[in-house]
């Protein structure tokens, strides 16, 4: 089943709306690289925010981080990343573009139909050197992943958090990767930002927590929004598995370019930390107490990225309707990630409504993210909110400045309820946070 919106249809989407923009676009963009704008910042924070609020404080079996971009050379060593975190890569012997030899079909250069070269391993990390003196001894590299500044700092969060096993340290941060190929948008970038959890448990109950955690990540991308028939779980192959995996299922979604990884949940085992403890010197086993023994954890490891999170989220919402003879374009976006809760759109800019307008929006802007907008037609204006995924826009209409009440409109419904100016704010808290309210009191106020 094809997904029903192509990726043009959100790029120039996130452009005309201010969610995405190509990186250094005034000097014809740079490969790969975006920025996200005003309303793209705060989907991406509403994002981020959704996963530390599930994975951290909801919990108190995990604790955060934040851990440094660039670590001692060493940490890499250890991980196997320099000498494991490579793509086979071949280059075209006509055009001399470079592919990823496990990414395309036959032997054949997909682009001209050259002869390619033998594939070589191709090192994903981006090298560059710290201070001022170019040689070896300062060669450092810019983190794959946020996982190895989680494990090195394993001992003293450890040591100071008071917490036993089984405990997670999450850590959001950027990573780097030099992709062989990237594309599709924000879906596979060079830069990108992570969404790591190492839950480090006893070993022999790993496959439980893997499981465990396999359904958490699942269930939230459901709670979020996303059609669950667009969504997939896989396990890989034994032939398909990372060096430091002992168990691996990705959360697939169903993207426009067809069914691809949104998220990695795996089984480290004990690999890292024995990695770590062998090459620093420092002894990375966990005492168990109530157990009496002491050894070291396994870890199960659920990474996701927050811009391809993002993509999935706006394609999902993406939508279409035909209202009225008129085409909308809408993104049902949950609430809680929705860029901008409220919109406070006067009827028009007519200077008897402006500063009840104003007063209505400082009065909602210290509790939700509210926009204030009050130019062209009202009609363009719903319209403008409805493709940023705006859940609610308050009107406010010359009725307003007798009876101090004012129209909300619902972005999925299209519902309009009339409420008091006074009410409003207890009224679109209750909302937002997805209670049901019963207006039919206030209709009746409206018709006293
Ligand atoms: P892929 O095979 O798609 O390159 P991966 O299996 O190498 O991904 P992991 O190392 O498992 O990816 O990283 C976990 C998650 O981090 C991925 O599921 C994805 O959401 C995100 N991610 C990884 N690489 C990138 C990238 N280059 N750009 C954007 N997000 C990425």
């Amino acid at each position: 089943m094809p997904a029903k919106v192509d990726m043009d249809k959100i790029v120039s989407l996130c452009k005309r709306r201010g969610l995405i923009f190509p990186s250094s676009e005034i000097y014809g963009g740079l490969a790969s690289c975006w920025d996200y704008g005003p309303m793209g910042v705060e989907l991406k924070r509403n994002v981020r925010d959704a996963w530390w609020k599930s994975i951290v404080h909801e919990r108190d079996d995990v604790v955060g981080l934040d851990t440094s971009i660039m670590m001692h050379p060493g940490v890499w060593a250890a991980s196997g990343h320099i000498d494991s975190f490579t793509d086979p890569l071949v280059e075209c012997k006509s055009c001399h573009l470079r592919w990823r030899a496990d990414a395309i079909e036959g032997k054949r250069c997909p682009k001209c139909d050259g002869e390619l070269t033998e594939p070589r391993m191709f090192n994903l990390m981006f090298k560059t050197s710290m201070g001022p003196v170019e040689e070896e001894a300062s060669t450092i590299y810019l983190r794959p992943e946020t996982a190895q500044g989680i494990f090195v700092n394993f001992d003293n969060v450890i040591t100071t958090s008071r917490k036993k096993l089984p405990l997670g340290i999450a850590q959001i941060g950027k990573s780097f990767r030099n992709e062989i190929t990237t594309g599709n948008f924000i879906f596979r970038t060079r830069e990108f930002e992570h969404m790591e959890l190492e839950y480090f448990v006893k070993p022999g109950t790993d496959e439980e927590w893997l499981d465990y955690w396999v359904k958490e990540r699942f269930d939230w991308y459901v709670k979020l929004g996303i059609r669950k028939e667009n969504l997939r779980l896989r396990q890989h192959g034994k032939d398909e598995l990372a060096h430091y995996a002992r168990d691996c299922y990705d959360i697939d979604y169903l993207f426009p370019m067809g069914w691809s990884e949104l998220e990695g949940i795996a089984n480290r085992g004990d690999f890292d930390l024995i990695q770590h403890a062998k090459h620093s010197g420092k002894d990375l086993g966990y005492y168990d107490a109530e157990a009496g023994e002491k050894y070291v954890p396994y870890v199960i490891e659920p990474s996701a990225g927050v811009d391809r999170s993002v993509l999935a989220f706006l394609i999902d919402a993406y939508d279409e309707e035909e209202i009225e003879g008129e085409k909308r374009t809408v993104l049902h976006l949950h609430r809680s990630l929705a860029p901008i809760k409220v919109a406070v759109l006067p009827l028009s800019r007519n200077e008897k409504l402006t500063p009840l307008a104003k007063e209505v929006f400082n009065k909602l802007c210290p509790s939700f993210v509210t926009d204030y907008d009050d130019s062209q037609s009202i009609g363009r204006r719903y319209r403008r909110q409805d493709e940023i995924g705006t859940p609610f826009c308050v009107t406010i209409d010359f009725e307003s400045l007798e009876d101090k009440q004012v129209t909300i409109r619902e972005r999925d419904s299209l519902a309009q309820i009339r409420v008091p100016i006074e009410e409003l704010g207890k009224i679109l808290g209750a909302k937002l946070k997805g209670e049901a309210f019963d207006a039919s009191a206030l209709w009746a106020t409206r018709q006293k």
